[in-house]
């Protein structure tokens, strides 16, 4: 399987791979003022993957992903930058060729399938629906196509639930066809955004696992949102961390879960059990709360929260903003030397 590569590559340059986000700006004018909801993010995608892009409520990750799918056509949002898939520019596409690519090559997974599916219309209709207006089929082979899609996702007698409605599905059930509907044109990326979060741990393990299935038989990307750790380290190939509408960190699983170099990492890592620990040591969540993207902190974003910024030189932390670096590989952005990062890092994980 081939592996997703990032790079921070500037404006103007259109990258190699199946997709790349180059300097992405996004922000929506409210009442209060202008917020800059992702500020200056850059990654590539390459075919066959998955890329976790983990954070808290608000750090950027859903909002990058609606701009893939393109909320730019939205009166209130700004959006800079570029993103390439494919062939193609999406942020200064077309509507009719965002049209196009949505629910064909670019498909969107949501956390609840009440409100993605209709409640007044068979499931077989709906998922039928999406193949016929991207595939110009007939309804008989729409709905055929429907049943071959609900038995590759595990719906048992595929043949009549197909004329069931959502709310005769269990929560799970609801999620495979959901599933079923992202996958039925066959598309490049799929975006699932907390795909899981509202089932119980035994269903999401068997949704992780079903996800991983069909990325193996169809060769699909995947970009999996999440605030679960667990989930990505069962599932992604890659991770990036954001915050505050930028990245911190990224690299591979291994390299951000097993040696994660920046501060707001360890907190994430810190917030959650670890197996093999005792269960007499307490958990620690990130202190303080995230910074309003109306007014976000100079400098490094992280800083009001950061334990370790007076490790680093006078002011640094609050006045410069650090940039994610290097440019391909483990990347993270803070200004802590990498010997500190490590050390920081070995003594967090012998207190655990
Ligand atoms: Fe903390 Fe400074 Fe690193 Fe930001 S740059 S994470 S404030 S040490």
């Amino acid at each position: 399987m081939t592996a997703v590569t990032f790079t921070e590559t500037g404006p103007g340059r259109r990258g190699d791979s199946f997709l790349s986000v180059q300097d992405l700006h996004v922000s929506f004018s409210t009442e209060d003022g202008v917020v800059k909801a992702v500020d200056g993010l850059s990654f590539e995608v390459e075919k066959g993957t998955t890329l976790g892009i983990v954070g808290e409520s608000g750090s950027g990750k859903s909002v990058t992903n609606l701009a893939i799918l393109g909320l730019h056509n939205s009166e209130h949002a700004e959006i800079g930058g570029e993103i390439w898939f494919e062939d193609q520019e999406l942020v200064g596409a077309s509507r009719g060729t965002l049209e196009r690519l949505r629910g064909n090559r670019i498909a969107m997974i949501f956390q609840d399938p009440l409100t993605a599916l209709s409640p007044f219309h068979t499931i077989g209709r709906q998922i039928g629906e999406v193949y016929r207006k991207h595939k110009g089929t007939s309804k008989r082979e729409a709905r055929d196509r429907a049943i071959e899609m609900l038995e590759r996702v595990g719906i048992p007698n595929a043949k009549v639930r197909v004329d069931d409605y959502p709310h005769h599905f269990s929560g799970g059930m609801r999620q495979r066809v959901m599933i079923a509907m992202a996958l039925v044109c066959d598309p490049a990326l799929v975006i699932a955004d907390e795909p899981t979060t509202a089932l119980d741990v035994t269903v999401q393990a068997q949704i992780l696992d079903l996800l991983k299935d069909l990325q193996d038989q169809m060769g699909t990307s995947i970009i999996l949102i999440t605030h679960d750790l667990g989930v990505v380290a069962q599932t992604a190939h890659n991770v990036l961390v954001m915050y505050a509408g930028r990245a911190v960190e990224r690299g591979t699983v291994r390299e951000v879960l097993g040696t994660p170099r920046h501060p707001y990492t360890w907190g994430l890592l810190s917030s959650v059990p670890r197996l093999g620990s005792s269960v007499d040591v307490p958990l620690k969540p990130v202190r303080g709360t995230p910074p309003s993207l109306l007014n976000p902190p100079p400098g490094c974003r992280f800083h009001p929260r950061c334990d370790y910024r007076n490790l680093v030189g006078p002011d640094l932390c609050s006045t410069e903003q650090p940039e994610l670096s290097p440019e391909r590989g483990h990347g993270d952005a803070c200004y802590l030397t990498l010997q500190q990062k490590q050390e920081i890092h070995t003594q967090l994980m012998e207190g655990r």
